[in-house]
């Protein structure tokens, strides 16, 4: 049986069918709906991970590789059955446009590459899928979002703890006013920062330090936790190893924020300490406390009605899944990951920069 339409004749068949179907849990039901096809460019860890997370998914598939290493090609398209027309490289990408097999690219390069492969991706008509942090700064993702509106195509960023299913019952309970009158978030997310030689170390190639790569959970963390916008931030800059992390490569920023109805947040961003990664919400009527919080998981947490136990499923499956809904269904989802979200970030961290630099205040709205 291949499709859902096979399994709808068979719902008709006569009664020798029957234990069989009983048998059927709901998610054994074959799908035969629209399913996203996607290319992704970078062969890196990330993509590594993303890859094996799709295979579970039913709506989204790997269909097409970009990367400039053939060893990685050759590799990739023996493990996933891709076929040689869909494979580029960083030189011959644009020819997607010509490629009615790819819907879609997913972006998982170092971030300074992410707008100007974007802005090629939007050109080719292909949906546009980046990693976060989308861009080097705000400048840089409205130029994205100007791109993919003019060629009329999706612009999603990988924000995949938007979908993971404790985080949204934690905003579905704050949403429902179970903790009553938000008053503050703590947000802590780092780790110990290892080779020298990264491209996370880089400037030019990472725009920052610890706050373009694990910072921006906490700061998108306050924004989803809070559920408000910062009007304001207030930021400080440590560093104890100022040869590892040089000029422009923060290793640990403090940052705070304020928010329109008086909530406040407190937030660390580091690539020099461990075991950072845990969030605190705190309203009048009741808490909820996440650790792990963001990383790739099962998050744990609790509230103060007890533990969250909604299921584990690895975060980028069920993000694919999502962003495969959103494209091809017009899906809205309860929290966005579109450009405008993701830019909403980079004028966030442009703004703790600029606080870091000055000691001042920085509003934002
Ligand atoms: P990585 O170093 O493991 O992979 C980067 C890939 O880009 C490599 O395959 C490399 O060959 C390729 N590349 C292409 N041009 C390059 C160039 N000029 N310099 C260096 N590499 C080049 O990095 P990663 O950890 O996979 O991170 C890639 C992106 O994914 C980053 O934007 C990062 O922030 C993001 N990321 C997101 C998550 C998440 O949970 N959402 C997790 C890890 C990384």
């Amino acid at each position: 049986m291949n499709s859902r339409r096979d399994f709808i004749q068979m719902l008709s068949a006569p009664i020798v069918a029957l234990p069989f179907m009983s048998s059927m849990k709901p998610a054994e039901i074959p799908y035969d709906g629209p399913v996203l096809r996607i290319a992704i460019m970078g062969l890196g860890g990330y993509a590594t991970r993303v890859a094996e997370a799709m295979l579970a998914c039913k709506k989204a598939k790997l269909v097409g590789l970009i990367s400039g290493t053939p060893a990685k090609i050759k590799a990739w398209s023996e493990k996933y059955s891709i076929e040689a027309k869909n494979c580029y490289d960083y030189t011959n990408f644009d020819a997607i446009k010509n490629n009615p097999d790819i819907d879609a690219v997913y972006i998982i390069t170092p971030n300074a590459l992410h707008k100007e492969q974007a802005i090629r991706v939007a050109k080719t008509g292909k949906h546009v899928i980046v990693e976060k942090p989308m861009a080097l700064n705000a400048k840089e993702a409205e130029e994205m979002i100007d791109a993919c509106k003019k060629a009329g195509v999706h612009l999603l960023v990988g924000y995949r703890m938007h979908f993971e299913p404790k985080t949204l019952e934690v905003i579905r309970m704050r949403n429902a006013g179970e903790f009553g009158k938000i008053k503050f978030f703590q947000g802590l997310t780092g780790f110990r920062s290892g080779d020298p030689k990264q491209w996370r170390l880089n400037k030019a190639l990472a725009g920052g330090g610890s706050m373009m790569d694990i910072g921006i959970y906490s700061i998108n963390g306050m924004r989803y936790m809070i559920g408000e916008e910062p009007l304001w931030v207030t930021a400080q800059e440590t560093k104890t190893d100022p040869v590892k992390f040089a000029e422009g490569v923060d290793e640990t920023i403090q940052f705070q924020a304020g928010f329109p109805s008086g909530a406040i947040a407190s937030c660390l961003s580091s690539y020099g300490m461990g075991n950072l990664d845990r969030f605190f919400l705190n309203g009048e009527k009741g808490f909820a406390e996440m650790q792990p919080s963001t990383g790739y998981g099962p998050i744990k947490g609790r509230t103060h009605k007890g533990e969250l136990t909604q299921p584990h499923q690895a975060h980028q499956t069920i993000q694919m899944e999502e962003f495969a809904s959103i494209i091809l269904e017009g899906k809205k989802p309860i929290v966005p990951a579109d450009g405008e979200e993701g830019l909403k970030d980079m004028k966030i961290i442009d703004a703790i920069y600029q606080a870091v630099k000055t000691g001042k205040k920085v509003k934002l709205a």
